[in-house]
């Protein structure tokens, strides 16, 4: 689960880092009157999207050259008209995809003077199996090009889950950042705020980028990104509590209403599957015989009729699926249900687009026979390469 840069800002403030004043909004007004609260002094209202690169970002179909997500003012004047470009056109950056976010929240931030932008972050680094802190003296917005270009610049730290980061190791690498004197102690202090987040609250990411060090030398959290671990939601209702589902994918939310997991892909094959293995599987031998998955849509062990149904209205709902394959092994699900379901769903949501199934497992004849005699349009296939052959073909409108 992801939220948005202002919730991990409260995060790390209460962790105990040093976090820029800032009033959220949602209107030209709201951010008028933030503006006086803040003393009239300069601002950067920040688009609040589950995406970063906002800075560098653009707004859809806005005037040219108007600017990112991310706008410094210290101009009344230029509130109004800033707002409302951020509310009116969607949000495109290097995260979000062509169709851009549209933006709904917007962060008034009191504006810091930077003398210079640092990385931190806090990853989960499958090389060592464990969270590991990475710092840099190269922070703004192209981390990514640091690591690619000159890793060497990003300082790496594997962090002990049980025992944290050690004073010692953190003073280390405030001093290799090259801060001097009580810097190094903010440092240190966002460090440990920056771990204590990432542990307490089961994170996959955490990230502070920048970390601005003022021309008076102090040490602000600027932008802030965090991630959560979604199988540790449970433990942590305040997390829970912050989701924005405004900003998830409407497919993807309505699956995990019914039990069913769903994930959007780019292609035009709908998967219809049972089990994230098979999936994975499924996905790998279309790409295989030259097709390309336009999501998989796991209906797991025990999925029911109306699961089922659900899940096709879900596949077919999304106007860039051309074919649909079922892939279903019958283990605990029965091939007979789910040939059942099949028919069923093809009744009450009416196929416009070619279906291939292919069923193996218990009761799998009973399943293949139900299929047979409904003398309904339907694909079948017995091996996952004949299976992915006919879909793929199906899907080129062959
Ligand atoms: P991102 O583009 O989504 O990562 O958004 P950021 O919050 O990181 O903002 C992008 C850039 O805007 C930063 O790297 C800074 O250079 C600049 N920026 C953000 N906040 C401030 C601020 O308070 N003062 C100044 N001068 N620049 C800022
Ligand atoms: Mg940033």
């Amino acid at each position: 689960m992801k939220i948005h840069e202002y919730q991990a800002k409260e995060l790390f403030a209460a962790a105990g880092a040093a976090v820029p004043k800032g009033i959220v909004v949602h209107s030209v007004e709201e951010a008028l009157k933030a503006f006086d609260d803040m003393g009239g002094k300069p601002v950067v209202l920040k688009a609040q999207i589950h995406a970063g690169g906002r800075g560098k970002g653009t707004f859809l179909g806005a005037p040219e050259g108007s600017g990112g997500g991310v706008k410094y003012t210290t101009d009344r004047e230029k509130i109004a008209p800033t707002v409302e470009r951020f509310l009116k056109y969607p949000l495109q950056t290097i995260q979000t995809g062509p169709e851009g976010q549209k933006v709904s929240t917007i962060l008034v931030q009191q504006a810091a003077d930077i003398a210079k932008e640092y990385y931190l972050a806090m990853v989960l680094d499958r090389t060592v199996g464990g969270p590991v802190l990475m710092a840099s003296t190269e922070g703004g917005m192209d981390i990514e090009e640091v690591a690619h270009k000159t890793p060497e610049k990003i300082l790496k730290l594997v962090i002990d889950v049980e025992t944290g980061l050690p004073e010692a190791e953190a003073r280390k690498i405030a001093e290799q950042l090259g801060f001097t004197g009580t810097q190094i102690d903010q440092a240190v202090t966002t460090m440990k705020a920056l771990t204590k987040v990432f542990m307490e609250k089961d994170c996959s990411l955490a990230e502070i980028n920048p970390l601005a060090v003022t021309p008076t030398g102090e040490i602000l959290v600027l932008d802030a990104k965090v991630n959560f671990d979604d199988n540790a939601l449970f433990r942590h209702s305040d997390v829970a509590a912050m989701r924005d589902i405004t900003e998830e994918n409407p497919a993807e939310l309505r699956a995990a209403k019914s039990g069913l997991s769903f994930i959007q892909l780019d292609g035009n094959i709908g998967c219809l599957v049972n089990g994230a293995g098979l999936a994975m599987g499924t996905m790998d031998i279309i790409k295989y015989h030259g097709g390309d998955p336009a999501n998989f849509l796991d209906v797991g062990g025990g999925a029911n009729k109306d699961q089922v149904t659900e899940a096709f209205r879900i596949l077919l709902g999304d106007p860039n699926v051309k074919a649909v394959l079922v892939n279903i092994f019958g283990g605990i699900m029965q091939c007979d249900t789910i040939a059942e379901a099949i028919l069923a769903a093809f009744k009450e949501v009416g196929f416009h687009v070619p279906l291939v199934v292919r069923l193996q497992g218990t009761n799998v004849e009973k399943g293949r026979k139900i299929l047979a005699d409904s003398g309904l349009n339907i694909a079948t296939a017995e091996g996952l390469t004949e299976a992915a052959q006919k879909v793929v073909a199906a899907a080129k409108g062959a």
